[in-house]
């Protein structure tokens, strides 16, 4: 019998699921659905429906909500009014942060400043765009619905409108990108002065256009020595810029790192709202339903609209826990996960630590467990060593 794992008290994080853009970019694999009026206002309502029946069981319960992140999808396809009826419904619902971050995802495309006036003056106060690239060439081959120009009037909306705190998402090794296109991409990026960027490095994903183009061998993709390049070039000019990299992918002006983000590294626990949203939970992790009218019929029924569930034991978490960590550049804090799991990290995992510190990939500096620059790199790769 597997021991079961202790609720916990700690402060959480909700993520709310967006499911509509207007339209399909070739790389995206996440779960979204073309904009209609009826469908849209069936969403909220949904949604609205869920988060109450939450607030009205155990679900967050002595829990202290600290951020909130509007993702998608893209969140932005609602108006200002559905959006701030929804963080009402988690503000009644929950306990709330007086110093809560929210956070709103957004294309460049789909932002006027007196919309995100609105969303500012109710609470939002971080806002991420997902301008991808700044080569509108770029742009177009991946089918995303704005242009390089929208990105920067975006910018100047989100300034005007009061927004102090702004991400922009890059993505680097897309089709034919040389190591000159991905400078101008990032010098762009920081012309515009943003408070955190991220750059991840394109995934081909199952079932996108990007995929069916590679399977029929029509996608120029650069070569695993160039994206290395490419990663190291963009860690290097944020660096140089006075940003501060605190995860594999993630930079940000000090004091300016992604609070809800940073949960995800640190075995902070989380709940998800809306179709295919994955929850952590008192040590299991949940997903829901990835369908909006099988999301619709669950939670009209009153019933959590969980498509799997899995219960987890402490040495899966602790698994986890450290894998997630070392994407960061403060690495893995080891005391609090053996008092949370009652199992020691460095002793569970003497081997793998002894042979990535012979690699010089990870540190144990104490009771902190940290990625080396080159280890941060192959993150991915260091997580398989203790999964
Ligand atoms: S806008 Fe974002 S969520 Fe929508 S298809 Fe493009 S990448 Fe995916």
């Amino acid at each position: 019998m597997t021991p079961a794992m202790a609720p916990r008290g700690d402060g959480v994080g909700l993520y709310l699921h967006v499911p509509f853009c207007d339209r399909r970019c070739h790389f995206c694999g996440f779960f979204t659905r073309s904009r209609r009026g009826d469908r849209v206002a069936a969403f909220v309502s949904d949604l609205l429906a869920e988060t109450e029946w939450h607030g009205g069981t155990d679900t967050l319960r002595g829990r202290t909500v600290e951020t909130i992140y509007f993702g998608g999808g893209t969140p932005t396809t609602l108006s200002s009014g559905q959006l701030l009826s929804i963080l009402e419904a988690c503000r009644r619902s929950f306990v709330v942060d007086p110093a809560v971050e929210v956070s709103i995802e957004a294309n460049p495309a789909s932002v006027e400043e007196s919309f995100l006036r609105e969303l500012r003056d109710g609470g939002v106060n971080r806002l991420s765009l997902g301008a991808q690239s700044f080569d509108d060439a770029e742009l177009k081959a991946a089918n995303t619905p704005h242009t390089a120009q929208e990105i920067v009037q975006a910018v100047g909306a989100a300034r005007r409108a009061g927004f102090a705190n702004l991400n922009v998402d890059l993505i680097y090794g897309l089709p034919g990108q040389s190591l000159t296109r991905w400078q101008a991409n990032l010098d762009a990026a920081l012309a515009l002065a943003p408070e955190h960027l991220a750059f991840y490095g394109l995934t081909i994903e199952e079932g996108t256009q990007f995929s069916r183009e590679a399977e029929r061998g029509q996608l120029n993709l650069p070569d695993d020595d160039t994206l290395a390049d490419l990663y190291q070039e963009g860690r290097n000019r944020l660096r140089a810029a006075g940003y501060l990299q605190y995860e594999v992918s993630n930079f940000a002006r000090p004091g300016y790192a992604c609070r809800h983000n940073q949960g995800y590294w640190t075995d902070r626990e989380w709940l998800g709202l809306g179709p295919s949203a994955h929850s952590y939970l008192d040590g299991a992790r949940f997903s829901a339903v990835a369908s909006l009218e099988e999301y619709h019929r669950l939670v009209s029924a009153g019933m959590p609209p969980v498509a799997e569930k899995e219960p987890g034991t402490p040495l899966l978490r602790l698994r986890e826990a450290v894998a997630f960590g070392l994407r960061t550049v403060a690495g893995v804090a080891c005391a609090p996960l053996r008092e949370r799991y009652c199992l020691d990290p460095i002793e569970r995992f003497r081997e793998p630590i002894e042979r990535l510190t012979r690699d010089r990939l990870v540190v144990l500096h104490g009771e902190v467990l940290l990625a080396s620059d080159e280890g941060l790199m192959l993150a991915d790769d260091l997580a398989v060593a203790f999964l």
